[in-house]
């Protein structure tokens, strides 16, 4: 059970942002979902629950005592173990958590059914325990989500003020002071660059050296070339640089497709040389045609509209340009962040099975020893201890 996840989950009764009540209520509701009032959980938080000073004084005392008592693992970071534990165990999660970034690395999380449980308001005050559905979640809400969790571990991403990315770090090119930087040096692309300490100094997270900063970045999106259903490749477009995609394009910068066409496809023979031109503009992509026999955006509803020669048309997020009936190119979650907000697009609306604030995530973790003579309601136990 993730004890943060369940405390901070204001639906669940009791005015305050965290509430160890909510976790005592829930400890019934498991009792009465497993019929079984010695129903034993193994309850785990991360670490920022035992200093939250939304509890009461008491109520971080007993989280604490609970954790020397090794009635309650505390981690740090502890999303993918949690996932480790839950898939070398047969134990069913307690949680709102819908580890989005986990599914390609774990694809039986992708729609599970039975191994995932949520706590919601029961009658009276009471808590109750329901089965959930792993959401089933599109590539780039993988892929934004993935980049979420990069961000936040390297101090770039505020969940808990909802400030959401610091896209202001994000949109600067950086360099280190090391010549041979991997990561920063005058020869690098330049990555994440990591925030430290409370003044929030910006470092280098090879050599932990203060950045210089070079100025504003140039916005990139990433595409995506999907040929028959299957992406085959990605590349970048870089505001300021109209980018030519096609067949074997002439014009400078130019994305070549040929080698992801298929031997036989007649889309070798449909999409141009130079079919079409991309441009960053802004936070939007746009596309113009140059072809022979058309570019067209597919819209999510199915409807598709033909771009018009001449002109730009923008591409919406998830828009697919046609080159052909078997080749779109797709605009992929990854480049997100780099983007500040797209039009339209709430800044970061949670995804199937998060709840903002509820997004507080911690892990399961190997059953705690059993303490002989705990008093009251504890991790560990259901209503009753069991009696050896
Ligand atoms: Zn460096």
């Amino acid at each position: 059970m993730d004890v943060a996840n369940v405390v901070r989950e204001t639906t669940l009764g009791g005015n305050r942002g965290a509430d160890l009540g909510r976790f005592l209520a829930l400890l019934d509701g498991l009792a009465a979902f497993a019929g079984d009032d010695t129903a034993q959980v193994y309850a785990v938080c991360d670490r920022s629950l035992l200093t939250d000073g939304r509890l009461t004084r008491e109520e971080r005392q007993t989280l604490t005592g609970w954790h020397r008592a090794g009635l309650l693992a505390v981690w740090d970071v502890a999303d993918h173990p949690i996932i480790q534990a839950a898939e070398a165990t047969t134990a069913q999660v307690v949680t709102y958590d819908g580890f989005v970034d986990f599914h390609r690395r774990h694809p039986w999380l992708y729609g599970n059914r039975d191994r995932f449980v949520e706590p919601f308001p029961g009658p009276g005050g009471t808590v109750s325990v329901r089965r959930r559905i792993m959401p089933e979640p599109e590539d780039w809400q993988m892929s934004r989500k993935e980049e979420e969790s990069a961000l936040m571990a390297a101090g770039l991403y505020d969940r808990r003020d909802g400030t959401g990315p610091r896209t202001e770090l994000l949109l600067r090119r950086w360099r280190c002071p090391e010549p041979d930087c991997p990561a920063f040096g005058p020869a690098a692309p330049g990555t994440l660059p990591k925030r430290q300490g409370r003044g929030g100094r910006v470092v280098c997270p090879e050599h932990l050296t203060e950045l210089t900063d070079l100025g504003r970045r140039p916005r990139q999106m990433q595409l995506k070339v999907r040929v028959d259903g299957t992406v085959r490749h990605r590349f970048l477009v870089t505001e300021g640089q109209d980018l030519a995609v096609g067949r074997h394009p002439r014009a400078e910068p130019g994305e070549r497709l040929l080698p992801w066409l298929p031997e036989r496809s007649p889309a070798r023979s449909w999409i141009s040389r130079d079919h079409a031109l991309l441009r960053v503009s802004g936070t939007r992509l746009l596309v113009s045609d140059t072809s022979t026999n058309g570019t067209r955006i597919r819209l999510p509803d199915g409807r598709t509209h033909r771009v018009p020669t001449g002109g730009f048309r923008a591409v919406g997020r998830r828009d697919a340009v046609l080159l052909h009936d078997t080749v779109r190119l797709e605009v992929s979650g990854r480049s997100f962040f780099y983007e500040e907000r797209a039009e339209g697009e709430p800044a970061h609306r949670p995804l199937p099975g998060n709840t903002g604030e509820a997004q507080q995530r911690t892990m399961l973790a190997p059953p705690p020893p059993r303490s002989g003579g705990g008093r009251g309601k504890q991790p560990g136990a259901g209503r009753k201890r069991r009696r050896r």
